[in-house]
């Protein structure tokens, strides 16, 4: 069973002219096409939570939450270059974060798998506004993932983010950093926005190895994918063995992304949602819980579907040759490995 939070809330962020690439479509087009799929009669709707600036302040600092939502009070207009507010965009970014919170809770005490439409995007806020040197907040205002992270290592619970989104997660990374709790996984294209994301960049003093980014060039596709699932991800899981995993799962590395030059296709998504889903069956963590990152051209729809069936076990694991992305990583694998696992034995077990 899959609880899919699916708010109508979110078409009130919406550019009233609709030329923004992350469009409302995006979740609408989305949520129908799974209706149409096996995978619904395994589905059950879930409405957001009302928003809640509390828990906002676990990854922003209040100065960054009192600007855009002065920003969010002037209606709409874009506050950088490529991100826009509305006057709901901040309550309707508030309520996807409660809700991440809450159902990130909901897993580590029950187990369960989660989905949650959220728009606008998360990863790229950081604690301030743009993170790590970046120019803009690249479409997002609340960053979700982090808000849950936070939550969980609070309580002293292992947090795993697995983040395929094709851009790097500079928000999530920055909040994160020095959590030695939050072992945060990033596979994203080189020199795309926002810039971040080097191989060499591990986490900060007491969370050195926690912090794990792997960047793809341009032209990888599904075979350097299957590569970083066995050799980093799943290496790095086995180690860290965490209670949870949150997932940022952009589709923007299809082939069809307008943004992108990732060139994977659907059998990646598959690949992915296989992996975790074997994950939960096997007593590996407790759950999953996915939140919407990009996805900005025709593959969005179908690759979030195929990755929701194999989550769900509609579709089997397809066999995808394992390709090696270049040495930089194969070297820098594992190295970031040895001192995760030095991280970890510093860390104690709750409970
Ligand atoms: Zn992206």
């Amino acid at each position: 069973m899959l609880r899919l939070v699916y708010d109508e809330r979110h078409r009130l962020h919406r550019d009233p002219g609709d030329r923004h690439p992350e469009g409302v479509w995006r979740v609408e087009n989305s949520v129908e096409a799974l209706r149409t799929s096996p995978a619904w009669s395994y589905v059950e709707v879930v409405r957001a939570l009302d928003p809640d600036y509390g828990t906002v302040l676990l990854a922003h600092d209040p100065e960054y939450v009192e600007w855009i939502r002065g920003e969010c009070s002037k209606g709409f207009h874009y506050v950088d270059a490529d991100t826009y507010v509305t006057e709901h965009t901040c309550d309707v970014a508030a309520s996807f974060a409660a809700t991440t919170r809450e159902a990130a809770l909901r897993t580590v005490e029950a187990g369960g798998l989660w989905f949650i439409m959220a728009r606008p995007g998360g990863h790229h806020a950081g604690r301030r506004g743009p993170a790590m040197g970046a120019p803009t907040l690249g479409f997002c205002i609340f960053d979700y993932v982090a808000v849950a992270a936070r939550a969980l290592a609070d309580l002293g619970y292992r947090v795993m983010i697995l983040d395929f989104d094709a851009h790097h997660g500079n928000g999530t990374q920055e909040i994160l950093w020095s959590e030695p709790r939050a072992l945060h996984v990033d596979i994203h294209q080189r020199w795309l926005y926002p810039g971040t994301g080097d191989v060499g960049d591990v986490g900060g003093p007491g969370a050195e190895g926690t912090k794990i980014n792997v960047p793809l060039y341009p032209g990888s596709g599904d075979g350097h994918y299957a590569w970083v699932l066995d050799n980093v991800v799943e290496r790095a899981r086995a180690v860290f063995e965490p209670d949870v995993v949150l997932v940022f799962a952009g589709f923007d590395a299809h082939r069809e992304d307008r943004l992108t030059k990732l060139e994977v296709t659907e059998e990646t998504y598959a690949l992915l949602g296989s992996y975790l889903r074997d994950l939960v069956t096997r007593g590996e963590v407790r759950g999953v819980v996915a939140v919407l990152g990009g996805g900005y051209g025709r593959g969005m729809v179908s690759s979030f579907v195929t990755f929701v069936e194999s989550l769900l076990g509609v579709r089997g694991r397809p066999s995808i040759t394992p390709v090696l992305p270049g040495k930089y990583v194969e070297y820098g694998v594992e190295r970031v490995l040895r001192m995760l696992e030095r991280t970890v034995r510093t860390l104690p077990r709750r409970g």
